[in-house]
């Protein structure tokens, strides 16, 4: 059965990854490799607006970078020195085509093309006031929410995107092109990702540094928080026109969004990743005879956890990474048939061993519990589940897809419950203070936390306007939908 909502594990999925560069007759081809790169942030649909002088050439569609921007004709009808590109990871179908970014508008000052990550958490609210006002919406992205505010306020293109950001509130990195301008934005707590590279002369944003690698460009720095950066051909330069604030970087970006070439916040990904399986191998140490990581992303936190353990690394487990998207209905059945599919065990590292697997979550907990299984029926003589990640008992609300709270594994069991439902000899998961002695805290700050870790804690740090504020199940099924 065809469903509106694929599903590829049971992981939580960022929705989105934004690319930008200005300078550069290869605009557009760039820019379809530096999405490319980021395809791991969002699979559904992916789009590509330039700037050719006069013209902002656009494309969108459904489907795969490699597959929508690999032809040429594409790429040249796509001609200009300055291009921005989104990828996007959400519902499919025919309401979904209207929803791909970067989403484009004349407005009084000439054309404006703008994508975003993240979630803008009172987009309900601004959307409703807007309509009021006489504003037609064309889609259900909450960027669209930024362009109205822009429409509706004076002066150049900075000054009409400053009055407006400082109108909403989120977690969000935003790329905007305007002529010969190119604009980035991080929200006020730097939750979502922005990094700026340089490539001969032309300058790039990305959501993550492995979009400069694949082009051979250079990482400058990250974005600061609340910074807006412009780019025009006197060079970048910044603004900062929020209140300044503490920066709140999504630390699930650190255990499993970004991929492990990045570098955020200076630091890289992978060497972060090896940190965090170290801190949980001190934590919780287990008499084992072999470290096996669930791949492709418990691998690092694996490595970690062998070497601070002193226990052999193997790859216990054996990826297939041609199994296609499963674009079936996520019953539970068919996730246990998608997770067969997808890993095997490595019988000869594992028959007779006390296993440790290695992952970077539990989600559902459903792959878990496969996984688990397929463990004990290759010969494990124990199977110990040890998790780089605190227990995911909230939902998040900024930008990434994640299950209803009652779906969490997490919000409904202890973890002896959950060490009982996946059938581990023993389940542990880093501690919220191992997580962050791992990215060089003490530990957390109670008062004020280094990063977000509302789905650990429950504690979030942008308001969530909309959900706290709606009791109307029309309201709700909107913001369901614009979410
Ligand atoms: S709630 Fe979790 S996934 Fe969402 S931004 Fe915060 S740390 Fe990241």
């Amino acid at each position: 059965m065809v469903t509106t909502h694929p599903f590829e594990d049971d992981k939580l999925h960022e929705e989105c990854a934004i690319f930008g560069i200005l300078g550069s007759d290869e605009a557009a081809a760039l820019t379809a490799l530096g999405l490319h790169a980021l395809q791991h942030r969002g699979q559904e649909a992916a789009g590509i607006v330039s700037f050719d002088g006069t013209q902002f050439p656009a494309h969108r569609e459904v489907g795969l970078v490699g597959d929508i921007f690999g032809r040429q004709s594409v790429i040249e009808r796509l001609s200009g020195n300055s291009a921005i590109g989104h990828t996007r990871y959400s519902t499919t179908g025919e309401p979904m085509m209207r929803n791909v970014q970067p989403l484009f508008a004349d407005l009084e000052f000439g054309g404006l093309a703008i994508a975003h990550n993240g979630n803008l958490t009172n987009a309900l609210t601004m959307r409703r006031e807007l309509v009021h006002r006489g504003c037609i919406f064309q889609s259900t992205t909450d960027t669209e929410i930024i362009i109205h505010l822009m429409a509706t306020r004076r002066g150049a293109v900075v000054e009409r995107l400053i009055s407006s950001l400082r109108q909403i509130e989120g977690a969000y990195s935003i790329v905007a092109l305007a002529k010969d301008t190119l604009i980035g934005v991080r929200d006020p707590l730097g939750v979502r990702p922005l990094v700026l590279g340089q490539f001969g002369e032309s300058y790039i944003l990305a959501s993550e540094s492995c979009a400069f690698d694949i082009i051979g460009a250079e990482y400058i720095r990250d974005i600061e928080p609340g910074e807006m950066i412009v780019i025009d051909d006197q060079g970048p330069h910044s603004h900062f026109p929020f209140p300044p604030m503490p920066s709140r970087f999504c630390v699930f970006e650190y255990i499993y969004f970004s991929r492990p070439d990045s570098m955020v916040e200076g630091t890289s990904v992978y060497e972060a990743r090896k940190r965090i399986g170290m801190e949980l191998a001190k934590e919780s140490p287990i008499d084992a005879d072999v470290i096996v990581p669930i791949p492709d992303s418990g691998v690092p936190a694996a490595i970690g956890f062998s070497q601070a353990a002193g226990v052999p690394f193997e790859y216990g487990i054996i990826r297939n990474h041609y199994v296609g998207r499963t674009f079936i209905e996520p019953s539970d059945e068919i996730r246990h048939l998608g997770v067969k599919l997808k890993h095997s065990a490595n019988r000869a590292y594992i028959n007779g061993k006390r296993v440790v697997l290695v992952d970077d979550s539990i989600v559902r907990g459903t792959t878990s519990r496969k996984i688990v299984e397929m463990v004990r029926h290759a010969g494990a003589s124990e199977v110990h589940m040890r998790i780089s990640s605190p227990p995911t008992t909230n939902s998040c609300f900024y930008g990434v897809d994640t299950p209803e709270r009652e779906a969490l594994l997490a919000a409904r069991n202890s973890v002896e419950e959950m060490r009982q439902l996946i059938g581990a000899d023993s389940l542990r998961f880093i501690s919220i203070d191992g997580l962050y002695r791992a990215m060089g805290q003490p530990e957390r700050n109670k008062d004020a936390p280094h990063y977000c870790d509302a789905c650990f804690t429950g504690e979030y740090p942008v308001p969530l306007t909309d959900v706290d504020g709606e009791q109307d199940p029309r309201q709700l099924s909107l913001l369901a939908e614009i979410g």
